[in-house]
C-alpha cells in the first residue's frame, strides 16, 4: 500500500519524534520488525536499541531507545520508552562519562548479582549503545 506512516517516539519527559515515515524498523523483544502503512495492528515490548526509519524524503533516521513498548496501527507507530534520543542529539562525552561511572561501579560490585550490579550493567549498556550509534553519524 502506498503512503507514509506517522512515527511518534515519546518518553515521560518529551516527544522525541513526531513525523511521517516511509518505513519504521524497531528492536522488538521477539526480534527486529518493520512497519509500513497498512500494517496489521499489534503491540509489543522493545529491547534497548535503535529505531530506524526513512523520513518522508527517504533519509534514514536513527533514534536510540531504552526498553519500552511499541504499538503499530495501520497509519501510525507509537514508541514509548524510558529515554530516547535522536542520533544527532546524543552527547558522546556525556555517554563516555556514564560508561566510565558504570565500569567503576561494576568493578566494585564484581562477583555480586544484586540490584546495584544489574543497574550498573544496564547503565553500561545504555552508554555503549549511545556511543556506538553516535559514531555512525556522518561528519
Ligand atoms: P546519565 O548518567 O548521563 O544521565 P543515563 O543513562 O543515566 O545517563 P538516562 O536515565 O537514560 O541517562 O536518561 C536521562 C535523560 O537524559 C533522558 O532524557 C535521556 O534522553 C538523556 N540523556 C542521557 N544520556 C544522554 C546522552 N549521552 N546524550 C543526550 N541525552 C542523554
Amino acid at each position: 500500500m502506498a503512503g507514509n506512516i506517522k512515527i511518534e517516539v515519546v518518553t515521560p519527559e518529551k516527544s522525541v519524534v513526531s513525523e511521517e515515515a516511509q518505513i519504521v524498523m524497531a528492536p522488538g523483544t521477539m526480534g527486529e520488525f518493520g512497519v509500513l502503512v497498512g500494517h496489521t495492528p499489534f503491540f509489543t515490548t522493545l529491547k534497548m536499541g535503535v529505531i530506524k526509519y526513512k523520513d518522508a524524503k527517504g533519509e534514514e533516521r536513527c533514534v536510540f531507545v531504552t526498553e519500552g513498548f511499541a504499538e503499530a496501527l495501520p497509519d501510525r507507530v507509537t514508541i514509548l520508552a524510558e529515554a530516547a534520543e535522536r542520533r544527532r542529539d546524543i552527547d558522546v562525552e556525556r555517554a563516555k562519562a556514564a560508561l566510565k561511572r558504570a565500569e567503576e561501579r561494576l568493578a566494585k560490585e564484581s562477583g555480586k548479582q544484586d540490584m546495584d550490579f544489574m543497574r550498573a550493567k544496564i547503565a553500561l549498556d545504555r552508554a555503549l549503545h549511545r556511543i556506538q550509534l553516535a559514531e555512525t553519524r556522518r561528519h
